[in-house]
Parts: structure tokens; sequence; C-alpha cells
């Protein structure tokens, strides 16, 4: 049997738009990202895992609860399951201050190392799209692969791109 594969999403800029120096703390504050649901269907077509590693440091500034980003999380699988999409698998988050430890935070690889860990994947059969360099160095930590989810390009990671058609025949070449 061929060993399982996952894609490991970031939240905030990649599934939904990042408000900028702020934080999701309500289901009206989410805005799906439109151009991620091909790729979500992409992965749901090929049995893939999809898993979110999220920072989520509004919690640790008391701007919002986990039962707060759970009702947002809620929300975003139901729109999912609107667009035929099945919910996320798993979604990891690390509610910590920045320079607090345990360091689980991004570029941290905890998060990713623990859902390897809990689904026993390989790190050949991973690959993480993040819209931020703490995301792509998370990958580089963890020793997976990644594509850095911007217009701008950032070396460390295996692909750098923000379109859809591009990302999708990079995972069609490169990962299945
Ligand atoms: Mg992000």
């Amino acid at each position: 049997m061929q060993n399982k594969k996952c894609v490991f999403f970031d939240r905030d800029g990649v599934i939904n738009k990042r408000i900028i120096d702020s934080y999701v703390t309500k289901q009206s504050e989410f805005e799906i990202n439109l151009d991620i649901l091909p790729i979500l269907k992409f992965c749901d077509d090929n049995n893939f895992l999809k898993i979110i590693i999220t920072n989520q440091q509004g919690i640790g500034k008391s701007m919002m609860n986990e039962m707060d980003l759970e009702s947002v999380h809620n929300f975003m699988n139901n729109i999912l399951l609107e667009n035929q999409i099945s919910t996320f698998d798993d979604i990891y988050f690390a509610s910590e201050l920045k320079n607090t430890e345990p360091f689980r935070r991004k570029p941290s690889p905890k998060m990713l190392l623990e859902a390897m860990k809990k689904y026993d994947l390989q790190k050949q059969d991973c690959i993480l799209i993040g819209d931020s360099k703490s995301d792509i160095d998370s990958a580089v930590n963890a020793d997976i692969m990644s594509i850095f989810y911007s217009i701008i390009e950032y070396e460390e990671a295996n692909f750098s791109s923000q379109n859809t058609e591009e990302i999708l025949t990079y995972l069609t070449t490169n990962f299945i």
C-alpha cells in the first residue's frame, strides 16, 4: 500500500485572507481565499490528508479564546463542505506569545512533527504551503518540502507561487 501523503496548510494568508496586524477572532472576520479551494479539492481527489498548522498569538494576547478559535474553524470547515470539499483532517495551533517558552510556534517544527507522528507520516510524503517565511522555515526545520504562497520568491522553499494553476502543476509533477 502506498504511504499516506499530507499537505500542511498555514491558515491566515493561505486558507483565508490575512488581517494585517490583527487576528481573525470571530466568524464575520473570516474571509475564505477562493483561490485555495481547487488546491483543497486536489488533495481530496488524491486522498491526501489536509492539516492546518497555524500560529494564533491572538489567544496568548487574550484578544480571543480557544472557543472563539473553534467557532472560526467550524465556520471554515462548513465553507469547505459547501464547496464539496472534505473538512480538514486536523488543526494544530500555537497560542503562545512570541518569545515565550516552550516554542511551539512556527518557525519551530514542533506542530509539524507532532502531526507527522500522530498520522505516521514520512518526511517525503509531506509538503507545507505557507505565506510567511516562518512557515517555510518550520518546514525546513522539519525537513519536509514547502511551497511559499507568495508573489515573491523565497530561496528556502522548494517552490514559490501564489498562482493556483502553477501550484497544482508543481504538486502533480513533484508530489503525486
Ligand atoms: Mg500566514
